[in-house]
């Protein structure tokens, strides 16, 4: 089967023949139509984050595809299902935070196309105990980019606590916050979007935003501070940039809570003194449960999340990464397997 592999760290992923995976205890194999291109296959591929994949290894955690075989001890997928792959792709279910219903936090946790191969291939394994279903009737195309970019923004929003009619900030208008101003509405939130792209933030209102910043020219801070009418109640990080983090907490409202979604390998620096005395709340966010995915893929099958996504080939995964480099993609890219 052909797949983009990573090989090294400072080196283009290499597209090429490799094996095709057998599927163990409660694995299925997947024969892929379509993956999503994440910010994250860029930090992975690059090595950027302190706890790093091993090489060689393949990619991709927004893979949607056909059930081709399945191995032993499964009993709830079939050939023919149509899944996908998540960056969680299993968890030990038996851990403390698995307990607690937080099996995002597993200890034990394998994470799609980082600790084991992803969707960057003809085909992948999923692990059947684990892999989202995708709901009948759906685009596989437009279903990808909710895998990743749609789970994590719909629980990073939930997390921000917003309740209906208040404001919330999408910082970032990328693969994820795009779709972050669409479960933001849908959700009855606000929106004020922030990028340092004119043409993100007119994606931005297209999706449904209601007031746009840029950052590129100065600090967006007073204009969100202005138009919110003292500050947004939550604001959800999503940009690969540190100074979108350090300018999170002077937008947020007394009281509000900011959440940080995007992974920049950098530090952010707080003021201790407006932190305490405005009882703002800082929280980190990772993916979202396999309930968090249901209900992600739901809003997306009643129509209310629509992706705006360009098709690529695998061939062209290293320029697809050029682009991501660049800030030059328009929402979100998927890879389209039948072309
Ligand atoms: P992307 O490249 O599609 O989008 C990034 C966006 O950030 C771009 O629109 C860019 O213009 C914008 N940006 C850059 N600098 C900015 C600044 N200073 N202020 C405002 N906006 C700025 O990336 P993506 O796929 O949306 O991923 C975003 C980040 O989220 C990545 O770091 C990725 O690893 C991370 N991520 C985290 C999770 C999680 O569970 N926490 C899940 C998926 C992705
Ligand atoms: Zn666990
Ligand atoms: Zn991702």
């Amino acid at each position: 089967m052909k797949a983009a592999i990573v090989r090294s760290f400072d080196a283009p992923l290499d597209v090429n023949e490799m094996e095709k995976p057998t599927p163990g205890p409660h694995q299925a194999l997947v024969k892929l139509v379509a993956s999503g291109v994440c910010h994250t296959d860029l930090h992975a591929a690059e090595g950027d984050w302190p706890v790093k994949p091993a090489p060689p290894f393949v990619p991709g955690h927004e893979g949607v595809g056909v059930v081709e075989a399945v191995g032993p001890d499964v009993d709830d997928l079939k050939v023919g299902d149509m899944v996908g792959n998540a960056w969680m792709w299993s968890a030990c279910g038996k851990c403390e935070f698995c307990r607690q219903g937080w099996e995002t936090l597993c200890v034990d946790e394998q994470l799609g196309g980082y600790t084991v191969n992803g969707s960057f291939g003809e085909y992948m394994l999923v692990d059947a105990r684990y892999a989202p279903r995708i709901p009948e009737g759906v685009d596989p195309i437009e279903a990808a980019p909710i895998l990743c970019a749609g789970v994590t923004v719909y629980k990073g929003l939930k997390e921000t606590e917003v309740k209906p009619g208040q404001w919330v900030v999408i910082s970032g208008i990328g693969g994820l916050g795009h779709v972050a101003v669409q479960y933001a509405v849908a959700m009855g939130m606000r929106v004020v979007a922030v990028d340092i792209a004119d043409d993100k933030l007119e994606l931005a209102k297209k999706h449904g935003a209601e007031v746009v910043v840029n950052a590129k020219d100065g600090d967006p801070v007073p204009a969100v501070v202005e138009a919110t009418q003292g500050g947004a109640h939550g604001i959800l990080v999503t940009a690969v940039h540190p100074q979108a983090f350090d300018q999170a907490i002077g937008m947020s409202r007394k009281l509000g809570t900011i959440v940080f979604v995007g992974l920049p390998p950098a530090k952010t620096e707080v003021s201790i003194f407006d932190i305490v005395l405005n009882r703002i709340t800082i929280r980190g966010s990772i993916v979202g449960t396999r309930q968090d995915m249901v209900e992600a893929l739901n809003f997306f099958a009643r129509g209310l999340i629509k992706p705006t996504l360009t098709t690529r080939t695998l061939d062209e995964i290293n320029d697809i990464f050029d682009e991501m480099h660049r800030g030059a993609i328009d929402g979100r890219i998927v890879i389209d397997y039948s072309k």
